[in-house]
């Protein structure tokens, strides 16, 4: 009974956080939103923050890391256009949420982390789900994943230097699109880049900070 009352009280941040925090700041894809309903963000973090799983901020995960704010995950996850066909590649799997969530919007989910002990985490949450449609793999994502290429969307997590050319590679090119923080450590631009053929196009979404992206074509270091 208490269990029942417990996950009412989730199901209800949710819908007040898709309200307030995504459909009134412009995420208007309904299947995003959807999503954003059902995936269970709590159980991505310590039990120790699940009151404040559903508020408008980042939460830490340890290693230094954080799951990223709702409004920024909906965004870079409408950004990318999913469709249920699609196979996507996500950089810096964190705690798995968005990985969860981008399964229940396309077919194939391949995520990469760098840290092992939040991709062992990660892998544990998903697996308690019974979410199949994940590939987790430990290593530096700025290589891409090219055994699985080519990508109908990549969406980086972490902020970059510039933009890694092994993903524009390894990018569908009948219009894959790449979503990928680009800057300095302390702040970056949210780029959409769209790749026709060998032809590419760049729009320029919302300022952000994220955690840098730390490997081959991103960050030498953490930069703390
Ligand atoms: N998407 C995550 C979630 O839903 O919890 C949030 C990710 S967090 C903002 C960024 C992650 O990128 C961190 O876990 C970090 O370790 C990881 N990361 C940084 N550089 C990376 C790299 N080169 N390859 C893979 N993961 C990387």
């Amino acid at each position: 009974m208490r269990q029942a009352r417990k996950s009412d009280t989730y199901t209800m941040a949710r819908e007040r956080m898709v309200e307030e925090q995504l459909a009134r700041r412009g995420i208007t894809d309904p299947r995003v939103l959807i999503a954003m309903r059902l995936v269970p963000r709590h159980l991505f973090v310590d039990k120790g923050l699940w009151g404040r799983a559903y508020g408008d901020h980042p939460l830490p995960i340890g290693h230094g890391q954080t799951i990223s704010q709702p409004y920024m995950v909906a965004l870079m996850t409408q950004a990318m256009e999913p469709k249920q066909e699609h196979r996507v590649l996500e950089i810096g799997t964190g705690s798995g949420y968005q990985a969860a969530l981008l399964a229940r919007l396309v077919k194939n989910v391949f995520t990469i982390e760098r840290h092992g002990a939040l991709t062992r985490r990660a892998r544990e949450v998903i697996d308690k789900l019974g979410i199949d449609n994940i590939a987790i793999r430990i290593g530096d994502g700025t290589i891409g994943w090219s055994t699985y290429a080519p990508f109908d969307g990549i969406v980086v997590t972490a902020g970059s230097p510039d933009v890694p050319q092994p993903l524009l590679d390894q990018l569908s090119d009948e219009g894959g699109r790449l979503v990928i923080p680009v800057g300095g450590h302390g702040f970056q631009q949210l780029k959409v880049i769209t790749r026709e053929g060998n032809s590419f196009s760049t729009r320029e979404e919302v300022g952000c900070t994220f955690v840098p992206l730390v490997g081959k074509h991103g960050w030498a270091d953490e930069g703390r």
